[in-house]
Order: structure tokens, then sequence, then C-alpha cells
């Protein structure tokens, strides 16, 4: 099938993001022109990766100053792109306030940088990063499924502002990008659904959840045991290529459930152990269901003991076909996404030196 070859320049939001700061990387070494919204475009820190990409790479860098919740704040930015990435929404799990930190920002963030593209004519498809945290609630909603594996047809029906709220951010933002979508007809939608993302950072001391995740595996946190969580797993680099192709293949359409394996957290740290051995304090066994359910939401402020009912001993399974099938994906193996990752927090300091 042909690429869309005239795309040029592209729009990203959340360029400073852990999963965005690849497809910057994917666009200008394909020579696009990125335009980067971002709240601050005067934090020279925050930019500093993105502009080392720029020097290394044919494409262009622009910066603009947006934030999701402001409406309006994207039209400038949007001037002249072909496509429109929208990737910002925050990943945070410990929240206080839900509606205002996640649902807030993910469901009208999504709006606001939407209907810019209505009235911005060069806008031809929007590609936006939703979640499997779309697809499903919890583990336990397999038994919902039609074949016993949560394909694009299922949606998270089961989360809500006070159960698994991330989750429900995600439902909603991405409901209301189908609602603006099927609203006008001068631009496509085309979803990506990762499941947990991992792997090196453009920015090596990223705030996506998602270090904070790995890292507990390996600075002690975790030395006790994991529970039995199932999950699927995707590699950020992986995940970088599945949104360009979702943006120049003409055909894309609908949601696709990006993810390389079905997996959980015992497995993510057998893959450990078996690169680094004891270098680290690695979790060596599962705990005991009774024992997370007890102990778990007072060691941790995003667990609660709901999520632990209905995901630990519980599998996880989705099929990945589609997007293997019409992005030509492929996935790289498990063990090369988290040993990369986690070498690259050994020497960033994220996680104490090895014994
Ligand atoms: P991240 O590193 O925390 O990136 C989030 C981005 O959103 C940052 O660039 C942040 O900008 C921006 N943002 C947050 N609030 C904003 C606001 N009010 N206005 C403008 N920008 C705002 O997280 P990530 O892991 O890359 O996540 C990116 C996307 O992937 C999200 O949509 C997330 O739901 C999705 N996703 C992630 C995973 C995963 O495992 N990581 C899995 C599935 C889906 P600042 O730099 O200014 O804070």
């Amino acid at each position: 099938m042909e690429n869309r070859n005239d795309f040029k320049t592209a729009m990203i939001t959340g360029a400073t993001g852990y999963v965005a700061g690849w497809i910057v990387k994917k666009l200008l070494e394909e020579g696009f022109t990125a335009h980067a919204p971002v709240r601050d475009p005067e934090n020279p820190d925050k930019l500093k990766y993105l502009n080392a990409l720029a020097d290394q790479a044919p494409g262009t860098m622009h910066y603009f100053k947006a934030d999701l919740l402001e409406e309006g704040s994207y039209d400038e930015a949007m001037q002249g792109c072909d496509v429109v990435f929208h990737t910002a929404s925050p990943f945070v799990m410990a929240v206080n306030d839900p509606q205002k930190e996640l649902i807030e920002p993910a469901q009208l963030g999504t709006r606001n940088v939407l209907e810019p593209a209505n009235r911005t004519p060069s806008v031809k498809r929007v590609v936006l990063t939703s979640s499997c945290a779309a697809i499903y609630g919890d583990n336990a909603d397999l038994a919902l499924t039609a074949n016993g594996v949560f394909t694009e047809e299922d949606w998270n029906q089961t989360s809500s502002l006070a159960h698994q709220p991330y989750s429900y951010s995600k439902t909603v933002a991405e409901k209301e990008a189908w609602k603006n979508a099927k609203a006008q007809d001068c631009w496509d939608l085309v979803v990506i659904n990762p499941s947990l993302v991992i792997g090196p950072g453009i920015n090596p001391r990223g705030t996506s959840e998602s270090f904070n995740l790995i890292r507990q595996f390996g600075d002690g946190t975790m030395k006790a045991g994991v529970p039995d969580w199932g999950m699927g797993v995707v590699d950020v680099r992986d995940l970088a290529e599945a949104h360009y192709r979702a943006a120049i293949t003409p055909g894309a359409k609908g949601r696709h459930i990006t993810s390389g394996h079905n997996s959980s957290f015992p497995e993510l740290a057998k893959a450990l152990r078996e690169h680094y051995g004891d270098a680290y304090p690695f979790p060596k066994k599962a705990l005991p269901k009774w024992l997370v359910w007890l102990v778990g939401p007072i060691m941790d402020k995003g667990m609660t003991r709901k999520m632990v009912s209905l995901n630990v001993n519980h599998t996880w399974r989705a099929d990945n076909s589609k997007s293997v099938k019409e992005l030509g994906m492929t996935y790289r193996p498990l063990a090369e996404s988290i040993v990369d990752f986690f070498e690259q927090m050994t020497q960033s300091g994220l996680v104490p030196p090895a014994k």
C-alpha cells in the first residue's frame, strides 16, 4: 500500500513526554517539520533532549505555547500541519482530585486539541494516543469479552472517577475524540491503544508512570515480591513506529491495540533477573493475593482493595493482530525492552548502583 509521502508537517502534543519523544524523533528522521505545542517553551531544561534530536536529523522543530485546559491554545501550532498527533494526557496513578488532575486534561484537552483541526484545512489526519485502558478497566473484565481476549471491539465499561480514574480518563478522552471525528469530514481519526509502555526514554529521567513502575523493580521497593498482576507491554520505540504508520498509511482506520506481549509483573522481574542476576534487589517471587490485598493499599496510594481483587492472579490477554496486519507492526522481544529501559535507569542514577 502507498504511504502518504505528501505529509511533511506534523503537530505533536505532549512532545516533552515519554511516548511523544520517540514520535518526534521518528518524524525528525523522516524530515518532517515538527510543531510542538508545550506548556513551557521557555524552559530549556525540558526541551534540551528534543533540541538534541533536531540537531542530528533532517527535520526541524518549532515550539509553541499551549495548555490542554485552554480553549484555542492549539490553533497557532496547528497552522499548516498535515497531521496531528495528540499524545498529551496525564499518566499518573496517585491523584488527590481525579476530576481535575486526570479527567479534565484528558477529555477537555482532547476537545481543545481536535476542535481547531476543524478550522485548519491543511489537517487531513489525527492520530490519538489512547490506551488499552480505554479497552478494559480491570483484568477481570476479560470475562466480559466475546472470546476471552481483549480486542478493538471492547470498551472499558467498569472504570469511574472512584475506581481506576486514569483508565476512566482515557476512556472518556477517546470517546470525545470519536465524537469530534464523526461530527466533521475534513480529517480522519486513527487511534493507537498501547498497553504498558516500557523502554528507554528520550529524556532519561522521564516523569511518566512507566519510569516510576520499572524503577521500583530495581531500587528495592519490590524486593519482597510482586503481585501476579497480568498486563500487556509494548516498547516505546515500537509504539512510535505504530503512531507514524497510523499517520502515513492511507487505509488506516479505527482503533489499534498496540501491545507486543501479554505479560505480568513476575515475568518482567524474571527478564531482569535473567539479565542482571542478583546485582539488583529484583523481586524473586509472586506475593500471595491476600497479602497484597491487606498491605498493597497501605504501601501504594494509587492501589485499592477493589483493584487488587479484580487484577491480582488474573491473566491479561489482548489480540494485537490488527496492528500487525494493518500497520505492518513487528514487536521486539520483551527482554530487550525491559533491559534497555533498566540499563538507562542505572546510567542516569534513577536506581542505586549494582551490588
Ligand atoms: P508523560 O511522559 O507524563 O507525558 C505526558 C505529556 O502530557 C507531557 O508532555 C506533559 O507535558 C503533557 N501534559 C500533561 N498535562 C498537560 C496539560 N495540561 N497541557 C499540556 N500538556 C500536558 O506520559 P507518557 O507515558 O508519555 O504518556 C503519553 C500518552 O501515552 C498519554 O496519553 C498516556 O495516557 C498514553 N499512554 C501511556 C502509557 C504508558 O505506559 N506510558 C500506556 C498507554 C497510554 P509537560 O512536560 O509540560 O508536563
